[in-house]
């Protein structure tokens, strides 16, 4: 078994003091997404954890997922009408997705706090946050 880290210790303490108990099958959940930087579907997390949880549902998968993000442990990524990725990395960053084969990069920009002033000014509006995707084409899609 491997060791648990940090970070999944730190989320399995805060899930306890929002009074969620801790199952194998939802630290299994947890750590699976906090293991990647995949920004994973529900779907892709089932296919990854089934092997060792056959009796795991993907409903199971979708139900942790829900309780996680109303925790704030992890952020959920929609796409339009593509079925929503998961994203354990709660700090400020922005993705640069793949138009073609639909992958989703971590891009370090700090966050646009300029643009969500010039966007109160100029309409009056109360801000409470700002959604920015950059597209394209990853390295492996655009040498293809
Ligand atoms: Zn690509
Ligand atoms: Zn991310």
């Amino acid at each position: 078994m491997r060791g648990m880290s940090a970070s999944v210790h730190l989320a399995m303490e805060q899930l306890k003091m929002n009074g969620v108990r801790m199952t194998p099958q939802r630290h299994a959940i947890l750590s699976c997404l906090m293991d990647t930087k995949s920004h994973p579907t529900a779907d892709e997390i089932y296919k990854a954890l089934s092997p060792a949880y056959p009796s795991m549902s993907v409903a199971t998968i979708y139900n942790n997922l829900r309780l996680f993000v109303e925790a704030g442990l992890v952020r959920e990524l929609t796409y339009g009408d593509d079925s929503s990725r998961f994203d354990a990395d709660m700090s400020d960053h922005y993705h640069v997705i793949c138009k073609n084969c639909g992958r989703i990069v971590d891009f370090g920009h700090p966050p646009l706090h300029d643009v969500e002033k010039a966007a109160s000014e100029e309409t009056g509006f109360v801000v409470h946050g700002h959604r920015m995707e950059i597209y394209g084409l990853c390295a492996s899609c655009h040498n293809e």
